[in-house]
């Protein structure tokens, strides 16, 4: 299995590629970034298209399909991306097979709520003129109408075997759904955007009186976050879940302090924020690898998030989907005080054989 941590700006976008146990090639994609992975305009006002649609052609035009697709939660740095494909271009739903989407509407119906319809994700569908077609269409209904949504709500404590996967639901868990029973804003909290970036002091200076503080995101808190399965081997994903929800995910499945979750590598949660990385969800886990998926334009990474995880594991590598950053973010002296940390290039393949 090959596994790209697309560079996707603040967002993220992942695609697995492998073949299957018949030898057939499967596809799963986690996520398509913002709009701007997908296609933007130059200066010029042309279209440019991106990484997104790159993937996606690469896969058509290999004759395969995106056999899961699976959007972890609402926020846009996660959706906007594959959203702009679906407005794009008109045969984008007939390229997926199986979509797992805890949607507002799928939520409101698992509490037995009535609906908000702008918690929907309204569409404009190839830019119809016809504003008949255009009025109304919600991402919902189309795939719902297309018949490849599976309409299950994905949570914590699942157990899903498919396309010769286990995946195992760590986040959300009821309450993180529940949380979402309201009209969504679109605004972020104040707290996560206010901060500075943390660049210029050491690890060691940030570890001193670190304390972990949660992140107050509703939407975050309902990401859908799991371990794969490939081969026996394991790997772990964690979108923007909460890392209280992700705690609570391993001890379900058994992983304790003295019996971790070892795995391949770990997608850490919220591109880096500090709010989403605490000791007690590091503890659980045994892990060479940890990727970082953020270009660094907004707030993240933040470098106390990895200080905690350097400071606690000591030797392993990272990976930034955007490596240029690791030198904005490491000082010579981090370097001396932990001379076992590896940041991975820029071509380092993900494999899993
Ligand atoms: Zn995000």
């Amino acid at each position: 299995m090959k596994i790209h941590f697309l560079p996707a700006f603040h967002g993220d976008a992942i695609w697995l590629n492998y073949n299957d146990s018949n030898g057939i090639p499967r596809n799963i994609l986690i996520d398509g970034g913002p709009a701007e992975t997908y296609s933007e305009k130059d200066k010029k006002g042309k279209i440019e298209f991106g990484i997104l649609s790159d993937t996606i052609n690469s896969i058509r035009d290999n004759e395969q399909r995106i056999d899961l697709l699976i959007l972890t939660h609402v926020d846009d740095d996660h959706i906007n991306g594959l959203m702009h494909w679906i407005n794009d271009d008109v045969h984008a739903t007939s390229l997926i097979d199986r979509i797992w989407f805890n949607s507002g509407k799928l939520i409101f119906e698992h509490f037995n709520v009535s609906d908000i319809i702008e918690n929907h994700i309204a569409l404009s569908v190839g830019e119809s003129t016809d504003t008949s077609i255009k009025d109304g269409v919600t991402f919902e209904n189309l795939i719902k109408n297309k018949g490849i949504w599976e309409y299950k709500i994905i949570k914590q404590g699942q157990s899903i075997e498919l396309l010769d996967l286990k995946f195992r639901i760590l986040s959300p868990d009821e309450d993180g759904l529940r949380e979402l029973l309201h009209k969504w804003e679109k605004k972020e909290p104040e707290s996560l955007t206010a901060a500075s970036k943390d660049y210029k002091k050491t690890i060691t200076e940030l570890l001193t009186s670190d304390v972990y503080a949660k992140d107050p995101s509703i939407h975050n808190g309902s990401s859908i976050a799991f371990i794969i399965t490939y081969n026996g081997k394991d790997m772990l994903f964690l979108a923007d879940a909460h890392p209280e929800k992700i705690v609570e995910g391993l001890k379900h499945f058994e992983f304790t302090k003295d019996n971790p979750l070892v795995c391949e590598f770990v997608k850490i949660s919220h591109h880096g924020s500090k709010y989403n990385t605490s000791y007690k969800l590091l503890e659980l886990i045994e892990s060479p690898t940890y990727v970082i998926s953020s270009n660094g334009s907004k707030r993240s990474p933040y470098k106390q998030c990895l200080a905690r995880i350097i400071d606690s594991k000591k030797d392993l590598s990272l990976f930034f989907n955007y490596p240029e950053l690791a030198k904005d973010i490491f000082l010579n002296e981090d370097f001396e005080n932990y001379p076992d940390l590896k940041i991975l290039p820029v071509d380092y393949e993900f494999r899993i054989a």
